[in-house]
């Protein structure tokens, strides 16, 4: 007669099976056959997955704070310096999304890091000539030599700094700059 087999593995750990009931082994993933693939009818169509979750935003590296904050403190000095009207149309006293920091005579895109943070290729403008118009460049341009503005330096200043790297330690100087700028001139009335 032949002994019953000791089992040898054991069927529980610490109290539970480590069979698992009724279903028996994990089931092999079911493979689609080979072939033709039929449409899958479904009832009703699938529901869109709600997105609770909001989408996650891009940190602000030091460099993209640096400039959010120098360009603020420019505007300041900009209407501290030049007022709150459009340079380029009669609107009058800008407030809110109305008042914005232009780049003139060129749009920002044409400009190089630096002159895009260089009080003098910047004035006050309403949307409609920032955005709408472009910065209205050609009206800013005849202002602008009007005023005796040396545009012709401004433009070497331009192609002279373009393409250059600028290192993130200018950009605070500049906003210390412009600080200390309108300080005094806060100072000063
Ligand atoms: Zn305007």
């Amino acid at each position: 007669m032949r002994k019953r087999k000791r089992k040898s593995t054991p069927t529980t750990l610490f109290g539970m099976s480590i069979i698992r009931r009724k279903s028996g082994l994990r089931k092999k993933a079911h493979i689609a056959p080979r072939g033709i693939k039929r449409p899958v009818q479904r009832k009703y169509p699938l529901k869109p997955i709600p997105t609770t979750k909001p989408r996650k935003r891009r940190k602000k590296t030091p460099l993209t704070l640096a400039k959010e904050k120098l360009e603020e403190t420019q505007k300041a000095l900009v209407i501290k310096i030049y007022g709150k009207d459009c340079y380029t149309c009669p609107q009058k006293n800008l407030e809110g999304m109305n008042c914005q920091l232009g780049h003139v005579p060129w749009p920002r895109s044409e400009l190089s890091v630096r002159c895009i943070f260089t009080l003098a290729f910047t004035r006050i403008q309403c949307f409609r000539c920032n955005i709408n118009c472009g910065g209205n460049g050609a009206k800013a341009f005849v202002r602008m030599i009007k005023e005796g503005i040396d545009v012709d330096a401004m433009e070497a200043q331009n192609l002279a700094t373009k393409g250059k790297t600028t290192p993130l330690k200018w950009f605070y100087e500049k906003r210390q700059e412009y600080q200390e700028k309108l300080l005094e001139l806060q100072a000063g009335k």
